[in-house]
C-alpha cells in the first residue's frame, strides 16, 4: 500500500495529491449517512486530502456531509467547492461562498471554481473570485468543464492565476487528452479528473476486467490507473463505502504495461483530432 502519495502542484505553490475523493449523490440516502461520512474520514487518514463537493450536490446537503467529516481536523483536508453558473455575478458568487463556508464549517475554501460557463460575464466571476481571495475566504480559485476556448478567455483575462479546471476525463470520454491536457501542461495547470470511473460504467467493462484479472487488481482500480497515469491530472473518485476507499488508493500503486497500453488504446481509442468537452 502507498504511505506517500504523488502529488501535483497548483500554480499557487500548493501541492496537493493526485487522489482525491468526490460527493456527488452522496447525501441522497438518510441510510448510507454515516458510512459517507465514515469514507471521507479513512480518506483524510490514508492522505486522501482532496476533497471535492459543490455548493448544487444535493442542494448543500454534501458540503454539510464535507463539514461533519472535517469537523474536528479542518487542516487535514484540502477542501474544493464550487459555485453555480446562476450565482456566478459579483455579489451572489460572494453570497455563495459564504453559504458554503456556513455549510462547511470553515472560515476558508482551499479552491473554489466556477462549476460550469453560464450567462455572467467571465470578469465578473473573476474580480468575485479575487475579492473573496484576498479577504482570505478561498485560497485559489479555478473553473470547471472549460474547453480550450473558454480556458484561452479567462486566462487572458487573469494570466496565471487559474488554479485548476475539472473536466470529465476517463477511459471512455478520452477527448481532452487531444488539446486541454497538452493547453494546461504548457502553462502548468493541473487538471482535475471528474467521473474517472464513468459514474461506475466502466466497471462492467470485459476488456477492463481481463486486465484487472492479469494484475491481481480490480477494475475500478485499472479505470483509475489509467487516469492517474495521465501527468499532472487529479482524480477524483466518489465512493461512500468505506472498504472502498483502500481499494481505490492502492491504484496508485498500479502500473500499467505497454501491453495494457495497447489493449486500452484498441478498446478506447484515444482521440485523433478534436472533440467538443463532453460534460456530465
Ligand atoms: P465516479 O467517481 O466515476 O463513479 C462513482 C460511482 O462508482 C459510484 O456509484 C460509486 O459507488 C462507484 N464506485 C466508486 N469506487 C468504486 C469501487 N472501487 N468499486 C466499485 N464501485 C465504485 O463518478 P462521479 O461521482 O460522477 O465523479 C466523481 C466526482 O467528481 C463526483 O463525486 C464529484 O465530486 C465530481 N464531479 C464533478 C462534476 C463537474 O461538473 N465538475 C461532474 C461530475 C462529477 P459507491 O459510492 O457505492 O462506492
Amino acid at each position: 500500500m502507498t504511505t506517500t502519495l504523488p502529488e501535483t502542484t497548483f500554480p499557487n505553490g500548493i501541492s496537493v495529491p493526485v487522489l482525491g475523493q468526490g460527493t456527488w449523490h452522496m447525501v441522497e440516502s438518510a441510510a448510507s449517512h454515516a458510512d459517507e461520512v465514515k469514507s471521507l474520514r479513512i480518506g483524510l487518514d490514508l492522505g486522501l486530502t482532496l476533497i471535492d463537493t459543490a455548493e448544487m450536490y444535493a442542494d448543500g446537503g454534501a458540503e454539510r456531509v464535507v463539514g461533519e467529516a472535517i469537523a474536528t481536523r479542518r487542516d487535514d483536508a484540502f477542501i474544493v467547492s464550487k459555485v453555480l453558473p446562476s450565482n456566478a455575478a459579483h455579489a451572489k458568487t460572494l453570497h455563495a461562498c459564504e453559504n458554503s463556508l456556513k455549510r462547511l464549517g470553515t472560515d476558508h475554501i482551499d479552491l473554489y471554481l466556477l462549476h460550469w460557463r453560464g450567462g455572467v460575464p467571465l470578469s465578473e466571476t473573476v474580480e468575485a473570485f479575487e475579492r473573496l481571495q484576498q479577504d482570505g475566504k478561498i485560497r485559489a480559485w479555478g473553473v470547471s468543464n472549460f474547453d480550450v476556448d473558454d480556458m484561452e478567455e479567462i486566462e487572458a483575462l487573469a494570466p496565471g492565476k487559474m488554479a485548476t479546471n475539472q473536466v470529465l476525463y476517463n477511459l471512455s470520454r478520452r477527448g481532452i487528452a487531444f488539446d486541454l491536457v497538452p493547453w494546461c501542461a504548457e502553462r502548468r495547470i493541473p487538471i482535475m479528473a471528474y467521473s474517472p470511473l464513468d459514474e461506475g460504467r466502466l466497471l462492467r467493462d470485459a476488456t477492463l476486467q481481463r486486465i484487472a484479472a492479469a494484475h491481481g487488481a480490480t477494475v475500478a482500480q485499472i479505470a483509475l490507473a489509467f487516469v492517474l497515469s495521465t501527468p499532472d491530472v487529479i482524480a477524483i473518485p466518489k465512493t461512500g463505502r468505506p472498504d472502498r476507499i483502500r481499494e481505490n488508493l492502492a491504484a496508485l500503486d498500479i502500473r500499467l504495461t505497454d501491453d495494457d497500453r495497447a489493449t486500452l488504446d484498441a478498446a478506447f481509442p484515444p482521440p485523433s483530432r478534436k472533440r467538443p468537452l463532453e460534460m456530465i
